[in-house]
């Protein structure tokens, strides 16, 4: 039996990980770690599907840079943390939070990795520590103070600059729409 507590996370294949679970945690350091990333996703979406961000594109877009970054995408220093970019820029492409440029540059970056990785001498040695803390977690991407207004009067500027180009009936109801956002967030 083991003496510390286990991560308890079902695989794919319905096996349990039980690897060491981190401390005041009931998943290891891998699943603790993709567990906070799928919640960025979630945070993500919902907040492109929010009131004043839905069907305002550019805006939407403008978030993609951050959101990744809020990821945390390791080095492709080895097998796993080529499998977890991989796994990461497929999610985003699903999610539409990475253009279809960006990600075949992404996913033929990450070939690259994988074609290098004989070359790699990072191998982590079979008795290594595992890391029973995560001293670097994964920040919720959307809960910095002020953001929302940031991002609201980031948007109006857009507006500003295409001013000449807003002439569409959907162009002007969304810029009435942030309009209505700024004042209500100020
Ligand atoms: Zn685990």
């Amino acid at each position: 039996m083991t003496q510390y507590p286990t991560c308890t996370y079902i695989k794919t294949n319905g096996a349990i990980c039980e690897s060491p679970a981190m401390k005041d945690n009931e998943l290891c350091y891998y699943h603790g770690r993709d567990k906070m990333r799928v919640a960025n996703f979630l945070q993500a979406r919902a907040c492109k599907c929010d009131d004043y961000m839905n069907g305002f594109k550019q805006l939407q877009e403008s978030v993609n840079p951050e959101f990744m970054e809020s990821l945390d995408i390791p080095a492709l220093d080895d097998g796993v943390s080529i499998q977890v970019a991989l796994t990461n820029v497929v999610r985003a492409i699903c999610s539409d939070h990475i253009t279809d440029k960006k990600a075949g540059l992404a996913l033929y970056g990450i070939q690259l990795a994988v074609s290098n990785l004989p070359n790699m001498q990072l191998a982590v040695a079979e008795n290594a520590n595992l890391a029973m803390e995560d001293p670097k977690p994964i920040y919720p991407f959307w809960d910095a103070p002020g953001y929302e207004a940031h991002l609201a009067k980031r948007g109006m500027r857009m507006l500003r600059q295409a001013d000449i180009k807003v002439t569409r009936a959907d162009e002007r109801e969304e810029r009435e729409k942030m309009e209505r956002t700024l004042k209500n967030v100020r």
